[in-house]
């Protein structure tokens, strides 16, 4: 016996991630095949946005001209609640799937199709979101600053991982890049008519390195040389290297930044090199967990026979952090087991493929139907969400 109609629709909800459990699996796995680096999915995006297409979703491709960015939008009676599901489907250079975004977007998608068949007594709509590019330069950026969700009243994804987690930090990021230019000559013959560009670079991971002392211990900051010159025998005149610099608020990373600056700066001024400095990537903004929608979430996946850690620990940064800037937003994470599974690895790659990822991918589109299916039903739930947006407040 069902409890009431929300009760009844998550059920039904559920039978329908299950009738779909093999061309979810079947998808996730064809992602999961052909990686593709961020934007470049032309394979998932196009995957994912014909599946919705085919089952009635209005699809925009191309969206605010991110060629393998998508909108997908059903409408049932209303058009608002409207509930945003994002989906992902980059992956890692050399590793494929090493962050599982193969699991991110086919589940985003199976949480979408199953509430097809209701949609036609509910009050509301579901919108998934395609958005490339989350491990580089992150879509969801430009589509946040863009306004592409600020006709939407909640978003959620869920991410796969070691351990079934609500919530996990992400922090704020700049990709900041620098290219020093000095000049050539023979390495042997003529240096000090040179002006080494190299030397530069190798002064500013050191004077980085020095500052590290008075960073707060949540800062990060962590680079690579891109261009260190061509030859031995020739003084390079051209060295740049790109660093991320982390910290736990878009407040603190700027006042960080700055200091990381200045020791490129010391860097140039002790070569007698040019600097010039810039972004390589999008600045990603700290994710903001939605306490209403999360302990929706909480729920469900309890109900769902999750064991689930409330909080964890987060050191990397995600791009919808700048959506939780500008609308309620969760990030949960599902386990797809061991649970000291590491992101970015191969053995990741390896598990995102594997049975453990299957069970996440079906029990995180439950998961995101049912929340969705709160948001729906539970006006008062919407207006609390709101009611902490506007307070900024987060979990
Ligand atoms: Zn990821």
């Amino acid at each position: 016996m069902v409890a009431n109609r929300e009760e009844m629709f998550k059920q039904r909800a559920w039978q329908e991630v299950d009738r779909l459990r093999n061309r979810l699996v079947e998808i996730s796995r064809a992602i999961h095949a052909r990686p593709e680096l961020g934007g470049e999915e032309l394979f998932a995006s196009k995957l994912l946005s014909d599946e919705l297409e085919r089952a009635g979703f209005v699809v925009r491709r191309n969206y605010f001209d991110i060629p393998t960015a998508f909108h997908a939008v059903f409408q049932g009676r209303t058009v608002r609640p409207a509930v945003a599901l994002l989906a992902e489907y980059d992956a890692l250079p050399g590793i494929g799937h090493g962050c599982g975004h193969n699991i991110i977007g086919t589940a985003a998608v199976g949480a979408a199709l199953a509430l097809v068949p209701l949609l036609g007594s509910i009050d509301g709509s579901i919108h998934v979101y395609g958005t490339p590019a989350e491990e580089t330069n992150g879509a969801k950026v430009p589509l946040a600053d863009r306004g592409a969700f600020k006709d939407i009243d909640a978003a959620m994804m869920i991410h796969p991982s070691g351990c079934t987690v609500l919530a996990a930090p992400s922090l704020a990021m700049d990709a900041l890049e620098f290219t020093f230019i000095g000049r050539t000559a023979h390495a042997a013959a003529a240096p000090h008519e040179g002006l080494n560009a190299l030397d530069a670079v190798i002064l500013t991971f050191n004077a980085i390195n020095t500052l590290r002392q008075r960073l707060r211990p949540d800062v990060r900051i962590h680079g690579i040389i891109t261009k260190g010159g061509v030859v031995a025998n020739m003084i390079p005149e051209k060295a740049v290297a790109r660093f991320h610099v982390r910290a736990e608020t878009r407040e603190h990373v700027n006042k960080v930044v700055p200091k990381v600056i200045d020791c490129a700066q010391g860097a140039a001024l002790a070569t007698g090199t040019q600097l010039k400095v810039g972004n390589f990537e999008y600045s990603f903004d700290e994710m903001r967990t939605n306490t209403a929608l999360a302990q929706a979430m909480h729920k469900n996946l309890i109900s769902l026979g999750e064991e689930v850690l409330t909080g964890g620990e987060g050191w990397g940064s995600l791009d919808m952090g700048n959506v939780s800037q500008v609308v309620p937003a969760i990030h949960p994470y599902i386990s797809i087991g061991p649970a000291n599974l590491v992101s970015h690895t191969r053995e990741f790659a390896q598990a995102a493929k594997g049975p453990g990822a299957m069970r996440g991918l079906i029990v995180g589109a439950k998961a995101l139907v049912a929340t969705a299916l709160d948001v729906f039903f539970n006006p008062a739930l919407l207006t609390a969400a709101w009611e902490e947006f506007r307070a900024g407040t987060s979990f």
